[in-house]
C-alpha cells in the first residue's frame, strides 16, 4: 500500500542530489538525500525515546525545517502527527495537549507562549526544544537527532493507519481533533499534483502556516511527491515573499486571500516576479475583484481550492481556465468527490436524502477519498458531522447547471433581515470592488423591527472614504437589493483574523454588542 513514507523514499531515490528544502531563516539548504538523513534520524530518535505506532507527536513551531522533517519522520514510524497552531496561548495549547495526549512535543522557545507552566502541567510529556540557545535544557532536539541510532526503519505502516490529528480553528466551542489516515493524504496529494500541475522543476514558497492543511497538504506534500523544491518562510511577510520570489525564482505558491491582498499593497515594480507561474488561493472566501487584481498585477495564473480540514482539505478546485468565466465560483468537485446540496434543517443535521435542485442554496455535503475518520473522542460531534455518511460542512452554497459549486457563506453567518436571507459574502464582494476599501466584513446586528440588519466593518485605504460614498456605491452597484445594503458602517484599522486568514466574526459580533450596550 502507498504511504506517505513510501512517497518520500521514492522521491529521495529518484532525486537524491536535487535541492529539497531551503530554510530561509537559518539559511540552510538540504538535498533530498541530506533531508532524508534528517528524517530518518528524527524517526530513530523518537523510537529510541519509546514513541510507538499510534502515539501522538506534536509540533508547536513556526514554519521551519524541523516541522517539515517531523511530518515525514512521524509518517514513517506511524506516529500520529499533531501540528499545533503556534499562535495559541497557554490555555488553548494546554487544552490540545490534554486532548491529544502526545508523548513528545517539538517546541520553539522563540514563541510568545512560555513553556515553564505547561511543562509542569504535563510531566508525562517530553518537550524537545529546537532552539539551539537553550542550554538550560539537558537534551534538546538537536542532541537527540545527532545522537540517534541510524537503524533501518521497519516497513509495517499501512495506508489505513492514522497519519495525523489536526485541531480545527474552532470559532465556537472547544477545538476538535480531526483524524486522518495515511491514504487520505496520498489521495489529496495526487489531486493537487493534477490540479496545479506540480512537477520536479517547481520551486515552491511556503508562506502560510505549515500547521494548517492548506499549506501542508495542498502544496508541501504534493511538491515532495514530485521532487520539487520548497522554500520555507518562517512567517508571512509580504516584502520577504516578493524578495524570495525574485531571488529563488519561485514558480508556485499558496496564499490565503488576506495574504494576496497584502502582496498587492506592495510596490510590485521593485521586484522581478517573472518566474511565477501559478498561485493557489483558498481557506477563506476571496472577492473576485481581488482575484482579478492578482492576475493582472502579478501576471500569474490562479487556482482556487475550497475545502475544510475534515476533508483533507480540498474538495473543489477552480481551474486557471475558469477564473474569468466562473469568477466567484469554487469550481468543480475533485476526483472521486461527490457534492450535494441538502435542505437545511432548523434542528439537527440536514438530510442527504432531501436534496435541493440546481441553483438553489442549501448546506454543502460531501463524500470523498480524503474524508476524516472522525473527530478524536467526540461521539456526538461525529454523529452530526458525518450523518448518513456525508460530511456536513456548515457552509451554504449551490451547484449550477454545469455542476460548479458556489459557496455563499457559513450557515451560522447568514443574516435574516425582514425574513429575507442575506449572505454576507455577496455584500463583502460588492464593497471590495470599491477602490477605497482595503478589507471588510459584513454581519447581522440584532434589530427589533427587522430581526437583523446588515452591518459592515470596513478598513479604508485612507480617511477620505465616507459612509455616504459606500452607501451610494452599494446602491449603484445593481448587485444588492435594498434589504441587503448595510444600514450601518463601522470603520476600523484592522479586522481580526485567524491563522488561516478567516475573519473571526465572533469577535466583531462582540464588538457590536459592546458598542450597542455602551450606547444605551
Ligand atoms: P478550516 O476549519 O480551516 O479547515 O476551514 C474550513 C472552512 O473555510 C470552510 O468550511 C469554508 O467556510 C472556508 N473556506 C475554505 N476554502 C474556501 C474557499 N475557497 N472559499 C470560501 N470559503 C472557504
Ligand atoms: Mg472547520
Amino acid at each position: 500500500s502507498t504511504t506517505i513514507g513510501k512517497i518520500f523514499d521514492l522521491t529521495v531515490k529518484k532525486f537524491p542530489n536535487k535541492e529539497a528544502l531551503y530554510d530561509e531563516r537559518r539559511k540552510v539548504r538540504y538535498t533530498y538525500q541530506e533531508w532524508s538523513h534528517r528524517v530518518n534520524s528524527l524517526a530513530n530518535a523518537l523510537l529510541a525515546d519509546g514513541v510507538k505506532k499510534g502515539d501522538r507527536v506534536s509540533t508547536y513551531l513556526y514554519n521551519n525545517e524541523e516541522l517539515a522533517t517531523a511530518f515525514f519522520a512521524c509518517a514513517k514510524i506511524g506516529a500520529v502527527f499533531n501540528p499545533i497552531n503556534f499562535r495559541l496561548m497557554e490555555e488553548e495549547l494546554s487544552f490540545i495537549l490534554s486532548d491529544a495526549k502526545p508523548k513528545v512535543v517539538l517546541f520553539e522557545e522563540a514563541l510568545e507562549t512560555t513553556i515553564a507552566d505547561i511543562e509542569k502541567r504535563f510531566p508525562e510529556v517530553a518537550f524537545w526544544f529546537i532552539d539551539e540557545n537553550t542550554p538550560s535544557y539537558a537534551a534538546n532536539y538537536h542532541e537527540k537527532v545527532a545522537n540517534a541510532p541510524q537503524a533501518e526503519l521497519t516497513d509495517d505502516i499501512k495506508e489505513t493507519d492514522l497519519y495525523a490529528i489536526m485541531y480545527t480553528s474552532g470559532t465556537t466551542g472547544r477545538p476538535k481533533g480531526v483524524l486522518h489516515r495515511q491514504r487520505d493524504m496520498v489521495e489529496q496529494s495526487m489531486i493537487l499534483i493534477n490540479g496545479c500541475s506540480f512537477n520536479s522543476d517547481d520551486i515552491g514558497l511556503i508562506t502560510a502556516p505549515m500547521f494548517h492543511c492548506a499549506e501542508l497538504h495542498c502544496t508541501f506534500l504534493p511538491r515532495v511527491h514530485v521532487g520539487a523544491k520548497s522554500i520555507i518562510l518562517h512567517q508571512f511577510d509580504p516584502k520577504k515573499v516578493l524578495q524570495l520570489v525574485e531571488e529563488e525564482r519561485v514558480t508556485k505558491f499558496f496564499a490565503a486571500p488576506t495574504m494576496w491582498n497584502m502582496l498587492l499593497q506592495e510596490n510590485l515594480d521593485e521586484y522581478n516576479t517573472k518566474s511565477l507561474k501559478l498561485g493557489l488561493y483558498g481557506a477563506a472566501p476571496m472577492a473576485p475583484t481581488l482575484v482579478k487584481a492578482c492576475r493582472e498585477k502579478l501576471g500569474i495564473e490562479l487556482v482556487q481550492a475550497y475545502g475544510m480540514t475534515e476533508m483533507g482539505p480540498a474538495i473543489t478546485l477552480l481551474s486557471e481556465e475558469d477564473q474569468i468565466r466562473k469568477a466567484g465560483s469554487a469550481g468543480q468537485a475533485c476526483l472521486n468527490h461527490e457534492i450535494i446540496i441538502a435542505r437545511p434543517k432548523e434542528d439537527g443535521p440536514s438530510d442527504p436524502d432531501d436534496v435541493m435542485p440546481p441553483g438553489e442554496n442549501g448546506e454543502i455535503l460531501v463524500k470523498g477519498p480524503c474524508m476524516m475518520s472522525g473527530y478524536f473522542g467526540r461521539e456526538e460531534a461525529n454523529e452530526k458531522a458525518l450523518y448518513k455518511g456525508w460530511y456536513h460542512s456548515g457552509d451554504i452554497g449551490y451547484l449550477d447547471e454545469e455542476g460548479y459549486l458556489w459557496v455563499k457563506d457559513r450557515v451560522d453567518d447568514m443574516i435574516i433581515s425582514g425574513g429575507e436571507n442575506v449572505y454576507p459574502r455577496e455584500v463583502e464582494d460588492t464593497l471590495y470592488e470599491h477602490a477605497g476599501v482595503l478589507d471588510c466584513a459584513v454581519l447581522g446586528q440584532p434589530d427589533d423591527r427587522w430581526g437583523e440588519t446588515v452591518t459592515a466593518f470596513v478598513v479604508a485605504k485612507d480617511s477620505s472614504l465616507s459612509e455616504e460614498e459606500l452607501e451610494e456605491w452599494c446602491k449603484n452597484s445593481r448587485t444588492l437589493a435594498n434589504y441587503k445594503r448595510p444600514r450601518k458602517y463601522m470603520f476600523c484599522n484592522e479586522l481580526p483574523r485567524n491563522a488561516s486568514g478567516k475573519i473571526q466574526k465572533f469577535i466583531l459580533r462582540k464588538q457590536l454588542e459592546d458598542a450597542i450596550h455602551n450606547h444605551n
